[in-house]
């Protein structure tokens, strides 16, 4: 499967804004939107100037953003949209609800690592399990009352222990309750948009998409 392989950094400096894909080093001076601003990557990136977008140009950055956000390519979030237009209710928030049940982010939600990215890795090399069941597929969705643990052997990973203590300062989101005793969280209910947090107009997404 394809991969981006590059420096995730300038994802946030192409979207113009912290997009949280690096971990605690988001949150420390070292992190590139603080050091060099939002100027875009690339040579030219210190005398370009952003201009301000509207239509089409507005509505493919925020499904860039948000693809970014969860480290989805495109055929695969285009798969999305089309699942999520098919649901009942609104389109924007149901394919944000699809993203938000992957199984990588509820495992960077209930924090077993400190970026999605780190989170995927767990998954893929098999240190997730759901119901007591290792589940290595990333994009598995999560339904309510599934347990998500984390393999026992894998618990004493300094990388994983470090991200369970700091993930409180972070928050889990209402939908998923944690259990500190043998780092496990039980899916409670489905998320809603207000658990979204991300500052995401996914509006913008459906137009571009219904065009
Ligand atoms: Fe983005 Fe994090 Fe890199 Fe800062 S450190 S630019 S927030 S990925």
């Amino acid at each position: 499967m394809a991969r981006y392989r590059d420096a995730v950094c300038r994802l946030c400096r192409r979207e113009g804004g912290k997009l949280f894909l690096k971990g605690d080093r988001c949150f420390k001076p070292m992190c590139a939107i603080e050091k060099r601003g939002t100027q875009p990557p690339g040579m030219h990136g210190a005398t370009a100037r952003r201009k301000a977008l509207a239509g089409y140009g507005q509505q493919l950055r925020e499904k860039q953003k948000v693809k970014r956000i969860y480290f989805v390519l495109e055929k695969q979030f285009r798969n999305y949209f089309e699942k999520a237009s098919r649901q009942k209710g609104i389109t924007g928030e149901n394919l944000l609800f699809l993203l938000e049940r992957r199984l990588d982010n509820v495992s960077y939600r209930a924090g077993f690592s400190t970026s999605r990215r780190q989170a995927r890795q767990l998954v893929n090399h098999g240190h997730i399990e759901v119901n007591g069941r290792k589940v290595d597929i990333p994009s598995f969705q999560v339904k309510v009352g599934d347990v998500v643990t984390v393999k026992n052997k894998t618990i004493r990973n300094v990388h994983v222990e470090g991200a369970w203590n700091t993930s409180g300062g972070r928050g889990r989101p209402n939908w998923i309750s944690s259990n500190a005793q043998d780092f496990s969280v039980s899916i409670l209910a489905l998320p809603k948009r207000d658990d979204v947090d991300a500052n995401i107009n996914e509006q913008l997404i459906v137009e571009l998409y219904s065009k």
